[in-house]
């Protein structure tokens, strides 16, 4: 287990891709895992099979990667049963044993590392930088939820109360927990949430999302073999159907889900329909997430942040910048330089290492994208879009665009790719910037750019934002580093990567004895 020379849990160290002696070695083996055909089905198959369905790589949908057969209802009521049978056990474990089999799991996630490369690219359509980076958060995930388990879930605590009374508080799990996870980190947060239900004395059920089973199945199948029952984390595959089948199920004593703000509402209101315990649910959701630069901001560093905040991971992150507030008297010198940064950036097959914009995940994807792109070409508000090459017609690729609006609230929906606003704004109306940022409901992420402390404590004070980013990018949050979620329509908390995330899966029973 890495740590450092106090003995303190540290963070993986991922890969040095900048190194070629690491570097050309791994293409070269992921090359060769590129004919692999996977297969992802429930933990238990039952012997009436469900539905096959192919599973196509994002920047080419001529060719598959696996399959996925979904779960039926009979296998959600055998999971359930299984799951249920097994939770006290697991939950009796202890918070120590727990942590063991979950740093088991972590080294066999960097054993593996090739195959989770390999899945992150032909499954997700991932470039080679944001797969190393998803690795290294999955196991951080496992590492730190290990350290919290152990911290939280392995000892009581005592609690104050007059002599002759002894008072004691225990956290353990809720019972059976269902994680929903999406395609844009289909392992880290995969792994995130279901990692922090195990390790909090829950048995899990894990619906990964319909596009990327595959590495999901990956993940569940190294957990198993570091130790972990099967009957206490099952996985689930299949489409909204199977999760709804899932969240209706009276067993269930708590939901995490990442996703969608609308699909998170809708998962509320079946939970509060139904029989059973008042199910928890966590939920980290949408954004609408601005960046504000001002006069004082260095412009090198800004071409630098916006670039990697709304296009790295084709801008299929939920931390993305949507929204550039630049302010009046430099925002013709920033856009000349950022033009200069964007008309370099590379889209194409995420397998070359040249590439900055890989596919998005999927048709659907690409429309709903294309159609918001249309709608503002009819209104002349295109600032920018590269040209793709022709060959890349065989994928998912949206052309990296930059749009003008007046206002982030012109912006009606959550664009999930690789689109850019950008809006001018007076020095004398910061505030009101800031006031139509909350007015969106989402507080996801902000960014600002600045190097006036002032400013800086003004916007901090204002913005009702989980995750505030200064003079830097605002996506990849690190584990434990900057724990990552938000408030309103950007979901409940509390965060994923922080020291409050396993309490909201846990439950206290306190006892008092007296003696
Ligand atoms: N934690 C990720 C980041 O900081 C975003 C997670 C998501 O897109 O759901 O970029």
């Amino acid at each position: 287990l890495p740590r450092d020379i106090l003995g303190a849990r540290v963070n993986s160290a991922g890969i040095d891709l900048s190194d070629p002696l690491v570097r050309e070695p791994l293409i070269e083996r992921l090359e060769k895992l590129a004919g692999l055909h996977w297969h992802a089905e429930p933990t238990f198959p039952a012997e009436e099979p469900g539905e096959m369905a192919p599973i196509t790589m994002p920047h080419d949908l001529t060719r598959e990667v696996g399959t996925r057969r979904d779960a039926t209802q009979e296998e959600v009521d055998a999971a359930f049963e299984r799951a249920a049978k097994i939770q006290p056990g697991w939950d009796a474990l202890g918070g120590e044993n727990r942590a063991l089999l979950l740093e088991e799991a972590a080294d066999l996630f960097e054993e593996h590392t090739d195959e989770f490369l390999s899945l992150c690219q032909r499954e997700a359509g991932k470039t080679l930088l944001d797969g190393v980076a998803e690795l290294r958060e999955a196991v951080d995930f496992l590492r730190y939820y290990a350290m919290e388990a152990r911290r939280q879930f392995e000892h009581p605590v005592h609690l104050p109360g007059p002599t002759g009374e002894e008072n004691t508080l225990r956290m353990h799990g809720r019972g059976v927990f269902a994680t929903i996870s999406p395609w844009n980190f289909p392992l880290a947060i995969f792994t995130g949430m279901a990692s922090a239900a195990l390790a909090a004395g829950n048995a899990v059920i894990a619906k990964p999302a319909e596009q990327t089973p595959l590495i999901a199945a990956l993940a569940v199948k190294l957990c198993h073999e570091a130790g972990i029952p099967p009957e206490a984390l099952q996985l689930l595959p299949g489409a909204g159907d199977v999760g709804q089948m899932i969240t209706a199920d009276p067993r269930l004593a708590g939901v995490a889900f990442t996703g969608s703000t609308e699909t998170a509402q809708a998962i509320n209101r079946t939970l509060a329909g139904r029989d059973g315990p008042i199910a928890t649910l966590i939920a980290e959701t949408g954004g609408q997430n601005a960046m504000i630069v001002d006069s004082s901001a260095l412009p090198e560093q800004v071409v630098r942040d916006v670039l990697a905040s709304a296009f790295q991971s084709a801008g299929q992150r939920c931390s993305a910048l949507r929204m550039l507030y630049l302010q009046e008297d430099v925002a013709d010198e920033m856009l000349a330089m950022i033009r200069g940064g964007f008309h370099a950036l590379n889209v194409g097959d995420p397998a070359k290492l040249s590439t900055d914009v890989g596919p998005v995940i999927d048709p659907d994807a690409q429309a709903a994208l294309e159609r918001h792109v249309a709608r503002r070409q009819q209104n002349n508000r295109i600032v920018w879009r590269l040209e793709i090459d022709e060959q890349l017609a065989k994928g998912c690729f949206v052309a990296p665009t930059i749009i003008e609006l007046d206002s982030i609230i012109d912006l009606k929906r959550e664009n999930f790719g690789p689109v850019l606003h950008v809006a001018r704004f007076k020095a004398s109306e910061l505030g009101q910037v800031i006031e139509d940022i909350n007015a969106t409901g989402y507080g996801l992420t902000l960014g600002l750019h600045s190097r006036i402390e002032a400013t800086r404590r003004f916007v901090q004070a204002r913005a009702k934002v989980g995750n505030f980013y200064v003079n830097r990018n605002q996506i990849g949050a690190i584990v434990e580093s900057q724990p990552f979620g938000g408030e309103g329509l950007s979901g409940t908390g509390p965060k994923a990567g922080g020291p409050h995330y396993l309490a909201r899966f846990a439950t206290e029973r306190v006892t008092c004895i007296d003696t």
